[in-house]
């Protein structure tokens, strides 16, 4: 797992480990405009690895990729600096921010904290108010399946974040929502294509579904011990299987 890079990694004009569709809109989750689609699309392959660390990747050859102009890419990749994912460098494009495995277990440390409890007390308050979005989240559930079984990386990722910034924005508090967004952005999951090869991400994912109908229980310790086994998975299964 590429933890740091080397003067080597500095490439420029060059995108390693891409293909034609390693970049691409997934029809699930849909964004009002082409600049956060493009800006979700690039979110994804960088939490992925796809977009690795220390390589600079220039606006125009993105854009190739993704089949837009460089204009979206550019915009996008500023919003993406803004949070520090990647670094603009002058004139050339964008270099992806390097995370140390020490920040990724701090990163997963605060999910632990801030969701573990959140996703207990929606648990605790769930009444049949709650099962239009319930509903919702089933959907979003199914699609995560289907994107596991078909290997799509880029728009499991999207669709995993919004399950569950969704489920824990039943607990009412927004602040909570946009930290766990953030979290998540700067996490890095290299393991997960490998881990989709090997057809174990498909186990993992079934425990989206027992999430909601732990919830729909309100079986609050039910839902407190599998969020953080599931949480878990990021800096166990799926770290160790990184290429
Ligand atoms: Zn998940």
């Amino acid at each position: 797992m590429p933890t740091a890079f080397s003067e080597d990694d500095l490439e420029f004009g060059t995108v390693p480990d891409f293909s034609e569709h390693d970049l691409q809109f997934p029809a699930k989750v849909r964004r009002s405009s082409l600049r956060e689609q493009v800006r979700e699309a690039l979110r994804a392959a960088l939490i992925s690895g796809r977009m690795r660390p220390g390589v600079l990747y220039s606006a125009p050859a993105l854009a190739e990729m993704l089949g837009v102009s460089a204009t979206p890419i550019r915009e996008a990749m500023l919003d993406l600096a803004k949070e520090d994912l990647v670094v603009a460098v002058r004139n050339k494009g964008f270099r992806v921010t390097a995370v140390s495995d020490r920040e990724l277990d701090e990163l997963v440390e605060a999910r632990l904290l801030l969701e573990v409890p959140t996703m207990a007390a929606v648990a605790e308050q769930y009444a049949p108010r709650m099962d239009a979005e319930l509903r919702r989240l089933r959907g979003l559930a199914r699609d995560l399946e289907a994107a596991a079984e078909s290997d799509e990386i880029v728009t499991y990722l999207q669709l995993d974040t919004e399950f569950h910034a969704s489920f824990v924005a039943l607990y009412g508090n927004t602040e909570i929502v946009k930290i766990v967004r953030q979290l998540r952005s700067r996490s890095r999951l290299y393991g997960l294509e490998a881990l989709a090869r090997a057809g174990q991400l498909v186990d993992s994912t079934r425990e989206h579904m027992q999430m909601i109908d732990l919830a729909v229980a309100n079986d609050r310790a039910g839902l407190e011990d599998l969020t953080r086994v599931h949480l878990s998975h990021v800096r166990t299964i799926w770290a160790q299987q990184g290429r």
